[in-house]
């Protein structure tokens, strides 16, 4: 590949686009007029050519502890100077274990066991394949099937494509899993447009699951898993009382929860999890993304003492677990996640997000009115905020308005169809904020 050198001496821009095939892009048109980041700072990016392009997204929902912060750069230096690698199948390093008890003090009571993955769609997969083999150990085999939700995202193994809910992220790959079904989303437009935090209507769709006991039976049902928030469908909070109604049903027939908390853990909706926030504790919980800021890949699942124990005493024929990756708990990342860790902690970033939640609410309520607002979702730090398709291209406005953003007005915003959705860092100020909703707003006016 050659090189050509733009204004910012210290980063080249390639030449060639072709060779790297990019996920989850249009690449002809992304590579017609590319949008590129070479460098970040706390709340911004900036292109190679030394632009500064606000960091309305938090990049890909992760960056909570804002970018390149200096003591997760540092410990991950460190980390790299000292130990390169470590396995972590019957070796270990001390920070995989210090990091571990890190992530359990912050999880709900009772749930004190991780287990480390690479990646928010790893950490799925850990799940089920967990919460089937629980119930092996426990003598329960005929407990195979999984329950997900439409609109649910799951990341992109066949595991998370199959108990997901997104149509375009699963037509193209197959069969999937079999032994799947899906509950009812909870948006409802008419019911429930314009809400600030959850919305009041809904709670009774969790009783898709009676629905879906009463034509399997509970024998047969491994676990539900769900996003207390959805958040790359549009950003959808959960109904007063949905989840406690869901947790209700599954305590009642010995069903699995699984909560995935790949966007709303450290911090994103003002509490550690969205499980404290909501006051319901899961059986199984993925993370991801937040647990270093984004700076390494790391992923994982907390469960609940009494899965870590049915492993720990299981029948003599079972192994603990025969499950794991090359990368699980890596130094690097497990440097990078105590560090950010210790950010959240010392600048009690969860609080920050907490209390700022109604001045953002306030703020990117004001967009309702703007030309083609068809609704706004806030919860914590996030929104999602519809816009009328193109006559005669469904999907194509929050495309346009992510390109429009970046190039026009220096903002990272993330377009999903027809949505647009914000989840700044968690150092984001109140004049950073209305500076966001100021270009968003701008950016609406443009693309409808
Ligand atoms: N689960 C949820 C709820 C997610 O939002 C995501 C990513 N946006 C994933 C899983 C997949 O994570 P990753 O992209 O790290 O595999």
């Amino acid at each position: 590949m050659s090189l050509a050198k733009k204004q910012d001496q210290t980063v080249a821009v390639p030449n060639d686009l072709e060779a790297f095939w990019m996920p989850f892009t249009p690449n002809r048109s992304f590579k017609a007029k590319p949008r590129l980041i070479s460098r970040s700072q706390d709340m911004h990016y900036y292109t190679p050519e030394g632009r500064a392009i606000i960091d309305g997204s938090a990049a890909l929902w992760c960056v909570n502890a804002g970018h390149n912060r200096k003591p997760i750069v540092e410990a991950i230096q460190k980390s790299a100077a000292e130990l390169d690698y470590a396995p972590a199948f019957q070796f270990a390093h001390p920070m995989s274990f210090e990091l571990a008890s890190r992530i359990a003090d912050l999880a709900p009571k009772t749930m004190d066991h991780v287990f480390f993955t690479n990646s928010g769609s790893e950490a799925v997969d850990t799940a089920l394949k967990v919460a089937i083999a629980y119930h092996h150990a426990k003598g329960q085999d005929s407990r195979t099937r999984l329950i997900g939700r439409e609109r649910g995202y799951h990341g992109v193994g066949f595991g998370g494509i199959s108990v997901g809910g997104m149509v375009a992220n699963r037509r193209f790959f197959g069969a999937m899993l079999p032994g799947v079904d899906h509950l009812s989303h909870t948006y409802n437009r008419e019911h429930q447009q314009f809400t600030k935090g959850e919305p009041e209507w809904g709670a009774h769709l969790a009783d898709d699951l009676e629905k879906i006991v009463a034509l399997h039976d509970a024998a047969t049902i491994a676990a539900v898993i769900v996003e207390p928030m959805s958040g790359s469908t549009g950003v959808l909070p959960p109904p007063k009382g949905y989840l406690q109604r869901l947790r209700q049903i599954c305590d009642k027939y010995g069903i699995l929860l699984i909560f995935d908390e790949v966007i709303t853990g450290f911090g994103r909706l003002g509490a550690a999890f969205a499980a404290e926030r909501y006051g319901v504790t899961p059986d199984i919980m993925t993370f991801a993304k937040g647990v270093t800021s984004g700076s390494v890949p790391m992923g994982g699942i907390v469960v609940r003492d009494e899965i870590y124990n049915a492993f720990m005493n299981g029948p003599e024929h079972m192994p603990e677990i025969f499950h794991g990756y090359t990368y699980s708990a890596h130094p690097l990342a497990c440097a990078a996640g105590l560090a950010t860790l210790n950010v959240y902690r010392d600048e009690d970033l969860f609080n920050r997000a907490k209390k700022l939640e109604p001045y953002w609410a306030d703020a990117v309520m004001s967009l309702k009115d703007e030309p083609g607002v068809l609704d706004i979702r806030q919860v914590g730090l996030t929104v999602g905020i519809d816009l009328a398709s193109k006559p005669d291209a469904f999907g194509k406005r929050g495309y346009e308005a992510m390109g429009h953003g970046f190039h026009e007005e220096g903002i990272m915003l993330r377009g999903m169809a027809d949505t647009l959705a914000m989840s700044p860092p968690l150092i984001v100020t109140e004049a950073q904020i209305d500076e966001m909703v100021d270009k968003t707003r701008r950016v609406i006016k443009a693309v409808m």
